[in-house]
C-alpha cells in the first residue's frame, strides 16, 4: 500500500523516464503498462541468440535524448558506423564517394556533381540551422543544390533520420541540423538494442521506489476541471493529483472520454503519424556487400539497409543484424507488396541471403512517431500540460519541441516531470495534498 502522487500512463521509454525524474524529486510514483514488458517501441526482441530491436533504432548523440539518459545516469554503450556508404539507383550499387579519390572514381554523378558534392560536403558542417528560416527542405535544397541526383541523396538521409518521407513538409532548419548529426556520426547504434536502455530505465525506477504494474490497461482518467482518478479495466480506481499520459495521441483522447478536452481533439487532428514497414534479419555471414558498407541508400525508391552489427554487439554468436525499412509516411502500406519490395532491394545488396538467415522478422507496419515538425504548423507545439484538465500532462514524440524522433520522447519526459513537481510542490505549500486526495495502491 503506498501513496501515490503521480501516476504515468504507459511504459514506453518516455513514461520510464518521467518516472525516473519523479521518482528523483522524492514524488510517490505510479507506472502502468498495459503489455507484459515495458519499452513499448524501444523494445528489444530476443530471438536464437540475436537481439531485434523492432525496426531499425539508431540514436543520435549529442542532442536531448543523450543530455536526458546521462542526467539520469543510464549507460549508453555501442558504436556509430562507418562513415562508407553506398546509394542504390535502377537496382545498382554505387559507392558514396565520401574522400576525394572515391570522389573521382565514382559513377553516380557527372564531373560538375562531383565539384558540388566536394563544396556542399565542405560547408555543410558550417551552415547555421537555427538561422535558415521559415522554409522546406525541398525549398531550401532546391536553392542549394543544383545536381538532382545529390539533391535526392540529401533527401534520402533525411528521410532516414527522420523517418519523414516529406521534403515539402518538414521545416529545413531541424533537417539540416540532422544531416549535421548524420555526417558527423553522431548516429550509434545500441549494444544489444534499445531494450539495454529500457532494461536500465525499470532498474533505476525500481530501485528509487516507482511502483510498475504491467499488464494492466488504464481505461480512463476519470475528471472534472482536475484530474481525480485513473481507471483499470478491472474496474480497479485509483485517487491521484497528477497523470501524465505517455501514449499515442488517439488513446489520450479515449480516455479522457467524459467530457473530452478540446485541446485533445486538437491534437489528434494536428498530427501525422509515420508509418514504417521493417524487415530485420540475423545471418551467418554478409554474402556480398562488406560490412565496411553499413548503410545503403535508395535514391529512387523509399528504402534504406542497415548493418547494426558494424557498430554494436547484436548478437551473442556473433551473427550479423541487418535492418531494412520502407518508409511509408502517413500511409498505411500494403505488407505483402511492402515485404516483397524489402526483400528484393536485400537481393540486389546481399545476393543469396537466403541461405544464411539464423533469424528474421517483418513489421508491416510500425508508427515509428505520431507526429512529425511540419512547416504548416508554424512552430506551434503540444504540451506538456492540457490546459482544460488540470494535473494532466503528455509526453511522447509528438509532443517534442523542436526535437526529433526519441530526443522529443526523452525531452518531454523531462518536461512533463518538471512541471509536475513544481505544481505538486504548490500543492504542498498550500497544504492542498491531503493523504486523503493521494491513491492508494492494492489490489490492482
Ligand atoms: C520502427 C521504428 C524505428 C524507429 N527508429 C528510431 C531511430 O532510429 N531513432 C530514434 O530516435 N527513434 C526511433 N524510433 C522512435 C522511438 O522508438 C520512439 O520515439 C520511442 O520509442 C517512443 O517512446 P514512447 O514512450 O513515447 O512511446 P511508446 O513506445 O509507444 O510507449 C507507449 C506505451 O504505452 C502503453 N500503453 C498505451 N495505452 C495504454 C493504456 N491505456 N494503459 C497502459 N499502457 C498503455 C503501450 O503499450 C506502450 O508500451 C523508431 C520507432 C519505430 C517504431
Amino acid at each position: 500500500m503506498q501513496n501515490v502522487d503521480v501516476a504515468i500512463i504507459g511504459g514506453g521509454i518516455s513514461g520510464l523516464t518521467a518516472a525516473n525524474y519523479l521518482a528523483k524529486a522524492g514524488l510517490s510514483v505510479l507506472l502502468i503498462e498495459k503489455s507484459n514488458r515495458l519499452g513499448g517501441r524501444a523494445r528489444t526482441v530476443k530471438k536464437n541468440g540475436v537481439f531485434f530491436n523492432l525496426g531499425l533504432h539508431a540514436f543520435y548523440q549529442d542532442g536531448e535524448g543523450e543530455r536526458v539518459l546521462r542526467e539520469l545516469d543510464i549507460p549508453l554503450s555501442g558504436g556509430n558506423p562507418p562513415a562508407k556508404a553506398v546509394a542504390v539507383w535502377r537496382n545498382k550499387m554505387f559507392p558514396v564517394p565520401t574522400g576525394p579519390l572515391q570522389l573521382l572514381s565514382s559513377k553516380l554523378l557527372t564531373l560538375s556533381g562531383k565539384i558540388e558534392l566536394a563544396r556542399f560536403m565542405a560547408k555543410i558542417g558550417k551552415i547555421e540551422s537555427a538561422r535558415i528560416g521559415s522554409i522546406s527542405l525541398q525549398d531550401w535544397a532546391e536553392r542549394e543544390i543544383r545536381d538532382p541526383i545529390i539533391r535526392h541523396l540529401v533527401y534520402a538521409i533525411c528521410r532516414t533520420n527522420s523517418y519523414v518521407p516529406y521534403p515539402d513538409l518538414q521545416p529545413a532548419g531541424p533537417s539540416v541540423r540532422q544531416l549535421q548529426r548524420t555526417f558527423s556520426g553522431k548516429a550509434m547504434y545500441v549494444d544489444k538494442g534499445w531494450g539495454s536502455i529500457v532494461d536500465s530505465l525499470q532498474e533505476r525506477a525500481t530501485r528509487t521506489g516507482v511502483t510498475i504494474l504491467s499488464n494492466k490497461r488504464v481505461i480512463e482518467i476519470e475528471h472534472d476541471e482536475k484530474v481525480r482518478h485513473i481507471r483499470f479495466d478491472n474496474g480497479d480506481r485509483v485517487a491521484v493529483p497528477f497523470v501524465i499520459a505517455s501514449v499515442e495521441p488517439e488513446e489520450i483522447s479515449r480516455l479522457v472520454k467524459r467530457g473530452g478536452s478540446a485541446t485533445i481533439s486538437q491534437w489528434v487532428n494536428r498530427t501525422r503519424p509515420i508509418n514504417v514497414a521493417c524487415l530485420d534479419i540475423a545471418l551467418r555471414k554478409l554474402p556480398k556487400l562488406s560490412p565496411d558498407y553499413a548503410v545503403a541508400f535508395w535514391i529512387d525508391q523509399p528504402l534504406f539497409y542497415s548493418n547494426q552489427s558494424s557498430a554494436a554487439k547484436m548478437s551473442e554468436d556473433g551473427s550479423i543484424v541487418v535492418s531494412l525499412a520502407k518508409y511509408l509516411g502517413s500511409e498505411p502500406g500494403d505488407w505483402k507488396q511492402d515485404k516483397w519490395q524489402l526483400e528484393r532491394a536485400m537481393d540486389v545488396l546481399q545476393p543469396g541471403w537466403q541461405n544464411e538467415v539464423v533469424a528474421r522478422q517483418f513489421l508491416p507496419r510500425m508508427t515509428a512517431i505520431h507526429d512529425f515538425i511540419s512547416i504548416d504548423k508554424n512552430g506551434t507545439f503540444v504540451g506538456p500540460a492540457v490546459p482544460e484538465i488540470k494535473g494532466l500532462y503528455v509526453t511522447g514524440d509528438w509532443t517534442g519541441r523542436g526535437e526529433m524522433l526519441v530526443d522529443a520522447a526523452l525531452a518531454s519526459a523531462k518536461r512533463a516531470a518538471m512541471q509536475v513537481v513544481k505544481e505538486f510542490d504548490k500543492l504542498k505549500k498550500r497544504g492542498e495534498v491531503p493523504s486523503g486526495d493521494r491513491g492508494v495502491v492494492h489490489d490492482v
